[in-house]
């Protein structure tokens, strides 16, 4: 029997809360960091950014990302620029996606300092970006992708591999293999019904299971979704109306219109033009289209050498901003998908100030609406919105479809560690609001009858297991 390497699970970021997941794993002296992701949201959350990291990141032997989404990958760039030198692990499409997000996401930092340098509302002056685009672009020369199932080895005497989760395109579970100990962790997890892309990888044998809990505490809706798409564009277009969907930039947008592609071919869609109106929604959109054409591992079998199933004869494509404008001044029906997926910015906000107003038209919200969102007030019914410092007169129906969802529910969440073959020694519940966390952590406790552990932000937990192979 080899003998067992003493592995140690320190969790920086991403409990308590669903942003900033960074897992440290230490063996020997041997480190690795799993996700490198920024903290979002809250103030008292976006601060820790700012926070020197815990440690010396120049004796991390590696980081290992799960997927592109940024609050898994989005702490890159200032990780680096604290002394981080070492190579970053990540699957292809996760590298191609985060060539799009990173940047982007060092732009509004950017453009946010400059905005409080102007106002003169930070506590420093001048106020400085946590990272710029530059600092992005730099961050991405560290990337080393490898193909879902390729072993590889980010340290010393720790092995990994990547397998699909069905979250979003390249997004993996993370199997790593310590001496004769597996840990199996499942990143952001994906559900069985992801149109497009394979269901998660079951977890098979595992001495440990980390898993997310973002929806641990909740249920989707059964699921008519596509139905009620159709029915509110149907009739919206009816009335001479215009439907506005704020949707997030990767893979909510390549499902809606997968979803829109299925309808038109049915013939249930009227004819009226769909507009793509978000430079980095279009950007990811070329990398889900390579991924369908090339046949990447994580999609469906059915689906592979077949990007047409996310292309709409009547889609128009608006990259640039005097063409956002011409599309919120036009008249007649149409479809209007725009960033940010919550309103909380972006182009879709001068869409809502136009269309908002009237009672012809319609705004469709597909995704999670965070707490003191735009996104957020209109579902809880508000008649009037702040724009652009002013208020605008809420008239349009607002149709909640948040039912395409890309996270596992609790249900879900039970189900894909009921794959396991055995009992593990522990399961580590991560990324959840508390009580999310709890609930979960209750279920598994309750339900499988496994050790479960919601850890505390920097509790070091030695990992032994008590079943070793
Ligand atoms: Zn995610």
């Amino acid at each position: 029997m080899e003998a067992i390497a003493p592995l140690t699970l320190t969790s920086l970021g991403g409990v308590g809360t669903v942003t900033g997941s960074r897992h440290l794993l230490e063996v020997g002296a041997s480190r690795i960091l799993l996700d490198c992701g920024l903290f979002q949201g809250l103030k008292e959350f976006r601060e820790r950014n700012w926070q020197p990291f815990p440690l010396d990141p120049s004796t991390l032997d590696a980081i290992v990302i799960t997927h592109a989404h940024l609050d898994h990958c989005g702490y890159l760039p200032r990780l680096m620029k604290q002394g981080f030198g070492g190579p970053v692990f990540v699957t292809y499409d996760t590298g191609k996606l985060m060539s799009v997000v990173l940047p982007d996401s060092g732009r509004l930092l950017e453009e946010e300092a400059g905005y409080a340098n102007r106002k003169g509302y930070s506590k420093h002056h001048p106020a400085l970006p946590l990272y710029t685009e530059d600092d992005a672009w730099a961050a991405l020369d560290l990337l080393h992708p490898v193909a879902f199932d390729q072993p590889f080895q980010p340290a010393p005497g720790i092995e990994a591999v990547f397998q699909p989760a069905g979250h979003i395109l390249g997004a993996a579970v993370t199997r790593l293999r310590v001496g004769a100990a597996t840990m199996v962790c499942s990143g952001d997890l994906g559900r069985q019904q992801h149109p497009f892309l394979r269901p998660p990888v079951p977890i098979g044998d595992a001495d440990w299971v980390m898993v997310e809990s973002t929806y641990g505490d909740r249920r989707h809706l059964s699921d008519d979704t596509v139905d009620r798409l159709a029915e509110v564009i149907t009739r919206t277009a009816d009335r001479g109306g215009v439907v506005v969907i704020p949707a997030f930039a990767v893979d909510r947008t390549e499902v809606l219109l997968f979803h829109l592609h299925r309808l038109h071919t049915a013939g249930r869609l009227p004819a009226i033009p769909i507009f793509l109106d978000s430079p980095m929604a279009l950007a990811a959109l070329t990398i889900y289209r390579a991924a369908l054409a090339d046949e990447a591992a994580d999609v469906r079998s059915e689906f592979q050498g077949h990007p047409e199933i996310i292309d709409l004869p009547a889609l128009e494509e608006v990259s640039d901003t005097e063409g956002s404008k011409a599309v919120s001044r036009r008249h007649g029906s149409a479809v209007i998908i725009a960033g940010a997926g919550m309103a909380s910015g972006g182009r879709v906000v001068h869409h809502l100030a136009r269309f908002l107003p009237d009672a012809r038209n319609t705004v469709a919200l597909v995704g999670f609406q965070a707490e003191g969102t735009r996104g957020r007030q209109l579902l809880e019914g508000a008649t009037s919105l702040k724009i652009h410092g002013q208020y605008v007169r809420v008239r349009a129906e607002i149709c909640d479809l948040t039912g395409f969802s890309v996270h596992a529910d609790a249900d879900e969440l039970v189900a894909w560690l009921g794959t396991a073959t055995r009992e593990p020694s522990g399961v580590f519940v991560v990324h959840g609001e508390p009580s999310a966390a709890k609930a979960l952590h209750d279920r598994i406790e309750q339900e499988l009858d496994w050790v479960a552990v919601a850890p505390g932000l920097g509790e070091l937990l030695s990992l032994v297991p008590t079943t070793p192979s």
